[in-house]
């Protein structure tokens, strides 16, 4: 199957600071979680994406959270400074990619305010977290792309070996 993974979770060093969040080498993750992990990407066709980059943001770059949870969505640095243009740029390229490719699910970094699928930071940078979605998340459930981050390797992996038929070319 096809997955769009966040380029972090590869181990790609693309996070704001300069990092990345490798799942492999994340102490926080057990041998058998990162096992399943590895499983999953040599068994199926991992697109690697970070929607910051595509949308044109540096590495590193200053962090940005979310200041607006609602439509208009807005986007900021902690210094006010609007970039919301550039999260919307990586959320429609990041789509527009699972579009071209017939990519229908995707692994995507917890609590950012583009990959988050289930909480994202509140805005405050207090390092408050709440219930909302990042950017390319929201887009991509929106437009039928089953979203699951790296705390949810197992409900990927069922999700997979469920509609693997369904979806294969
Ligand atoms: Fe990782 Fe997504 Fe942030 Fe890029 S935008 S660094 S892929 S969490």
């Amino acid at each position: 199957m096809k997955i769009l993974v966040s380029s972090c979770l590869l181990g790609e060093d693309v996070r704001y600071d300069g990092a990345n969040s490798s799942v492999a080498y994340d102490p926080k993750f057990s041998f058998s979680i990162k096992e399943l992990f590895m499983d999953i990407l040599c068994e199926n066709e991992i697109y690697s994406f970070c929607p910051e980059v595509a949308g044109g943001l540096s590495v590193p770059r200053d962090p940005a959270e979310i200041t607006s949870h609602e439509k208009p969505f807005k986007i900021q640095k902690e210094n006010g400074e609007d970039v919301t243009i550039n999260f919307l740029l990586g959320a429609k390229k990041a789509l527009d990619i699972c579009q071209e490719e017939n990519i229908k699910v995707a692994l995507l970094k917890s609590n950012s305010p583009s990959c988050g699928n289930i909480q994202t930071y509140d805005g405050t940078f207090s390092g408050k977290l709440i219930e909302s979605s990042g950017m390319t998340a929201r887009l991509l459930n929106e437009n039928g792309i089953t979203v699951f981050n790296e705390n949810q390797l197992k409900e990927l992996n069922k999700f997979i070996k469920t509609n693997n038929l369904t979806f294969a070319r």
